[in-house]
């Protein structure tokens, strides 16, 4: 897999050099290049953002440095780069009306999307990033994530780029909000890679966890030696060495925990998912 991430913090993405994202990406499982957006601006501050159209506080990233990023990561020659320009809106109606006309342009119709890439901004005003997001997306070649700063980046750009027919996507990570974009990336890039086959030096390591397979729990609690730690034991049955009954221990602790703290993922269970003893629960 190929993960290109644009920040205007690259150094940022440093960390990923580190641990087993450093160690998949020195045995050749994955590559990971971080890249300044200020090297796509021409004017002199290098500047990426703009004030917001309409008022209000602070600035918002220009759409025109994000898409000569964008169409550069992406191979698009600079003659079709598209559309070059669209009227600033007033309003997200008329956004969305240039949007549209962008994409029914002969301009749009150029662009060549690439089977298996999927580019990705973080926003707190997304969709969530769930377990199943990071597998599905662990299954494409090419990730494209562009962080966000500021007040945000301008909402044209996803716009342009589901047009053109690219996949793009937007997620929060979490109903809070972040100085930035890095963090978030960060966020998803781990959740993603760790999920490629080979990444894990043992791959049952990533059957078995919480909000995983078509029955997402959260996981039952762990235990390792000492069996009595400052008092507390360690339940005997997870030492009697009878795996059928550590498995339905083990169940019966995932569900219950799921129903105390998540109920919403409880809800989202099939009957047929349950057995007899679960519904006796
Ligand atoms: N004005 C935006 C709002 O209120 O929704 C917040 C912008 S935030 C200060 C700047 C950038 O940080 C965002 O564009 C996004 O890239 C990133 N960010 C902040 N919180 C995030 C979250 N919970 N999930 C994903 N990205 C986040």
């Amino acid at each position: 897999m190929d993960i290109d991430i644009v920040s205007v913090f690259p150094e940022y993405f440093d960390v990923l050099n580190l641990s087993l994202l450093g160690k998949a990406q020195e045995h050749g499982l994955l590559s990971i290049q971080a890249h300044d957006l200020r090297t796509w601006t021409h004017d002199v501050h290098h500047s990426v953002d703009d004030t917001p159209i309409g008022g209000g506080a602070g600035m918002v990233m220009k759409p025109e440095v994000w898409s000569q990023c964008l169409d550069a990561l992406l191979g698009i020659p600079d003659d079709v780069q598209t559309p070059k320009r669209v009227a600033p809106a007033d309003n997200d109606a008329e956004a969305a009306a240039a949007v549209s006309d962008a994409a029914s342009t002969q301009q749009c119709q150029t662009l060549d999307p690439a089977p298996g890439t999927t580019i990705i901004f973080p926003n707190p005003s997304a969709p969530l990033f769930t377990q199943q997001d990071a597998q599905e997306l662990s299954r494409q070649h090419r990730l494209i994530f562009g962080c966000g700063r500021y007040e945000g980046y301008d909402a044209r750009i996803p716009a342009h780029y589901a047009a053109a027919g690219y996949d793009f996507r937007e997620y929060s990570i979490g109903d809070y909000v972040l100085n930035g974009g890095e963090v978030a990336v960060s966020v998803m890039v781990e959740a993603i890679t760790r999920l490629l086959p080979g990444f894990m030096g043992n791959p049952d390591s990533i059957v078995e966890e919480s909000y995983t397979g078509s029955q997402a729990l959260l996981e039952y609690k762990q235990y390792t030696r000492p069996a009595e730690w400052r008092g507390q034991t360690v339940p005997d049955i997870l030492r009697s060495g009878d795996h059928a009954k550590v498995d339905r221990f083990r169940r019966d602790e995932a569900l219950v925990r799921t129903a105390n703290i998540r109920p919403d993922l409880i809800e989202q269970l099939r009957i047929a998912d349950l057995d007899k003893a679960d519904r006796k629960l």
